[in-house]
């Protein structure tokens, strides 16, 4: 979706308040000013929903809330759904995120034709958990203004709609839609928890026996990214800048050594590396990418204005343009060891308590009829170890623009959309395994 209707749907939504035309049924509507020629009741809305299978799929999905961590509910779903619909489905057990011992138990759904005496082939996966808060769902009408309304223009909202369980419930219409057309296609379907924390779910069904990699030959992710197919994303780092000082009366700063003072220079420097070249030790930028971005994004330190801080710590997150981990931990290393090498409080440099960082991750884009493009987030394209010949193709509707924000919606035209999008790249695998 453009950028400019969700600016409208925003303005729409924010601007209930002000509507000329209360309407008590309508809180989330735009009403348009002939209410009778250009408006649903809300009545209308939910039947536009329910006449369509893809659409009360979305509408059931978004309305469970699965928070990453407390996912049960909706894997449970999604696993009734597929197994109705003549799936093998395995409820792949994930760990409780931690701190979430209690939440009920988290699955990866596996799912594969009943009809299967193989493993499949290609692959569509997205990821089932959300951000919090969690939004309930709504269908609204476009703009208050309008002079026609056409009901695909029509607006899905809610936590998740968008990220990802639009993806997925496009991804299961493309693949039910293929098979019933051809029987003998070779799809399997993998819904994942906890992409949003790190992707736990997906490094689990990564390490297990359910990875028959050897039989995989295109892995189809799904996020929004409007519809384009992605060439790839950044890489990730993430670190923490640790200063360790010793503690005394601010009357009296020589008795101590302060954490912060020791903690301002290293950070300033951090704060720059993507913006200077390499040759002066900065973080290397790349055609594809752009430059590599650094976000200083905690910093914590000291007790009182009147104690000479002991302790002052920093969490950095990188998106790397271009090299790898290893290549960016020795250039932030040399960087801030050369800038605190004055200082008397010691710093010091954590990339272990920080799980995840890959490189660059780059992309097919070679089907046909899509737009292509970059984007600046992760998913969990790396944490699905593949054969290097396997194609890997990054696709699925609505905009992260809105992915996790209050606004997050897509209208019903991006979705149907995307379901021939992932059509079309199930056909152009297809395609390929024929003439292997
Ligand atoms: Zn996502």
């Amino acid at each position: 979706m453009k950028f400019s209707s969700y600016l409208a749907a925003a303005a729409v939504m924010s601007g209930v308040q002000a509507s000329p035309h209360p309407a008590p049924q309508q809180q989330l509507l735009g009403v348009p000013s002939t209410p009778s020629q250009l408006s649903y009741s809300q009545g209308g809305l939910d039947d536009i929903i329910s006449d369509s299978p893809l659409l009360s799929l979305h509408r059931a999905l978004v309305k469970i809330e699965s928070i990453s961590g407390d996912e049960h509910d909706v894997g449970v779903f999604v696993a009734e759904y597929l197994e109705a619909r003549n799936f093998n489905v395995v409820k792949q057990e994930v760990p409780p995120v931690k701190g979430q011992e209690d939440t009920k138990t988290r699955y990866n759904i596996y799912a594969v034709p009943r009809s299967y005496t193989e493993p499949p082939s290609i692959i569509l996966t997205s990821h089932i958990d959300t951000v919090p808060p969690f939004i309930p769902y709504s269908v609204h009408q476009p703009t208050a203004d309008s002079t026609t309304l056409d009901p695909e223009d029509l607006i899905l909202g809610g936590r998740g709609s968008v990220d990802a369980k639009g993806s997925v419930a496009a991804q299961i219409f493309a693949t039910l839609e293929t098979l019933d057309s051809n029987p003998e296609a070779k799809l399997g379907l993998l819904f994942v928890v906890g992409e949003e924390i790190g992707g736990d779910g997906m490094k689990v069904f990564s390490n297990s026996t359910l990875n028959t990699k050897d039989a995989f030959n295109t892995i189809i992710f799904g996020e929004p990214t409007e519809a384009a197919l992605v060439a790839g994303h950044k890489g990730m780092l993430g670190f923490k800048v640790l200063a360790h000082g010793n503690a005394a009366h601010s009357g009296y700063p020589w008795l101590g050594k302060s954490a912060v003072s020791a903690i301002l220079p290293a950070l300033s420097r951090v704060d720059v590396l993507g913006d200077i070249p390499t040759e002066e030790g900065g973080l290397p930028a790349s055609p594809k990418y752009g430059p590599t971005t650094l976000n200083i994004g905690v910093i914590r330190a000291g007790v009182a204005t009147n104690v000479v801080p002991s302790e002052a710590w920093a969490d950095v997150a990188v998106r790397l343009a271009a090299g790898t981990p290893a290549e960016a931990r020795e250039i932030i290393q040399r960087a801030v060891e050369e800038a605190v090498k004055d200082q008397q409080a010691e710093v010091v440099l954590d990339f272990d308590s920080h799980g995840e960082s890959y490189p660059p991750q780059d992309l097919d884009v070679d089907v046909d009829g899509f737009n292509v493009t970059t984007v600046n987030y992760g998913t969990d394209v790396p944490n699905l170890d593949v054969n290097p010949d396997v194609k890997r193709y990054l696709y699925g509707p609505g905009s992260i623009f809105v992915a996790h924000g209050d606004n997050e919606a897509l209208t019903i035209r991006q979705i149907k959309e995307a379901v021939a999008g992932y059509k079309k790249l199930i056909e152009a695998a297809l395609e390929r395994e024929e003439k292997k």
